[in-house]
């Protein structure tokens, strides 16, 4: 069995130093076990949080444990009633070839005609997260603007489609010509502006003509800076990741834009409400996968997939990932 482990916790962007390859014996199920082969592993930018001993909502990695992720499995032998060899589920098996885990632990998924692979992007986590945060946070009403960055990726894409079926406008940030023009002429956008022009501000302002009304931070950076004196009063803004930062050392330099920010909070009535995808599953989780896949089967919403073949590329996938350099959900095929 082959295992990527994490080797040192990484200051800034994380090298292939700060991750080990190990090859161990396979594990032996127990009884109400199974054996899994993982076929795919979702890689996300929580990840991240998960390498550094900062305090966050989960505990983090350790050094020299297996690093964790998301993963689709097929079951190789089985222990349990529940689960049989052949078996595709979905488990929490993170960056390694095979795991031993509790059949209570996993879920088997049914065969809905996709790639299995879409139980970790749009049918799965990110796409909920999408789900739940615009919905349940963003609230978005027929004829708003609602804003969103990384809008190539699981959770953006989802997220101004989903928009859009609620009958908002949905304006798209992300980076390069290749991803803009595939949020607006693929995935039906409204518009796309491009945050690696020169002009970003202005064709942002350009875009948004009646102002911001939601706007779902997936990213920070210089983009919250273009968005925020845009937001119109009672805008709402769900916080979902702040992916420009998560490999910041020291905090930026310049003015502290602290006291301007609770002024326009207050004088705007602005709702920032940050939020984990977790606190909404026994909610919403089953009216997210009956809406998500009605809309994925009718093509109402679609989706992309970045697939990097073979567990060696896991790192530079991920440290890829985290500059942008994926092009849709980013998984590996083990
Ligand atoms: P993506 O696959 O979209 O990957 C991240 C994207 O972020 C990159 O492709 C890049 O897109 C963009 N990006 C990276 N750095 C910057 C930067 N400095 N400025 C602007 N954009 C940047 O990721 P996901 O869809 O999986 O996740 C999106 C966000 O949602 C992340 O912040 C993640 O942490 C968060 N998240 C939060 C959850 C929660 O429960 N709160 C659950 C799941 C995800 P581009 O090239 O277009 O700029």
């Amino acid at each position: 069995s082959q295992q990527i482990l994490l080797a040192s916790r990484p200051s800034g962007e994380p090298t292939q130093q700060d991750f080990r390859f190990e090859s161990t014996a396979l594990p032996e199920p127990q009884e109400g076990e199974v054996l899994l082969g993982v076929k795919y592993l979702s890689l996300d930018p929580y990840m991240r949080g998960r390498m550094s001993a900062a305090k966050s909502y989960a505990a983090p990695v350790e050094v020299g444990d297996v690093m964790e992720g998301g993963t689709v499995a097929e079951v190789l032998s089985s222990k349990s009633d529940s689960l049989s060899e052949g078996d595709l589920v979905l488990s929490y098996s993170g960056w390694q070839s095979h795991a031993v885990e509790k059949a209570s632990a996993v879920r088997k998924l049914d065969d809905n005609g996709l790639s299995p692979s879409t139980a970790l992007g749009v049918l799965g986590m990110p796409g909920f997260t999408a789900y739940a945060g615009l919905l349940e946070l963003g609230k978005p009403k027929p004829g708003e603007t609602v804003v969103v960055a990384a809008a190539s990726g699981p959770v953006g894409s989802a997220v101004g489609q989903i928009a859009r079926l609620k009958g908002a406008r949905a304006v798209g940030i992300a980076g390069g010509p290749e991803k803009c023009r595939y949020v607006k002429e693929e995935l039906g956008f409204d518009e796309v502006v491009d945050h690696r022009d020169p002009d970003f501000e202005a064709n942002l302002a350009a875009a948004t003509p009646d102002g911001i009304d939601v706007y779902f931070e997936n990213v920070g950076g210089h983009v919250w800076d273009a968005v925020f004196p845009r937001l119109n009063t009672f805008a709402r803004v769900p916080v979902c990741g702040r992916i420009a930062h998560y490999n910041d050392t020291s905090a930026p330099e310049g003015p502290d834009k602290l006291p301007r920010f609770f002024s326009d909070v207050l004088s705007k009535s602005l709702t920032i409400r940050g939020f984990i995808q977790t606190e909404f599953v026994p909610t919403m989780f089953a009216d997210f996968r009956r809406d998500m896949s009605a809309w994925v089967r009718s093509g109402e919403v679609k989706y992309r997939e970045d697939v990097v073949k073979g567990l060696d590329n896991a790192p530079d996938a991920f440290i890829g990932m985290l500059k942008g350099k994926n092009f849709g959900k980013l998984v590996i095929e083990v």
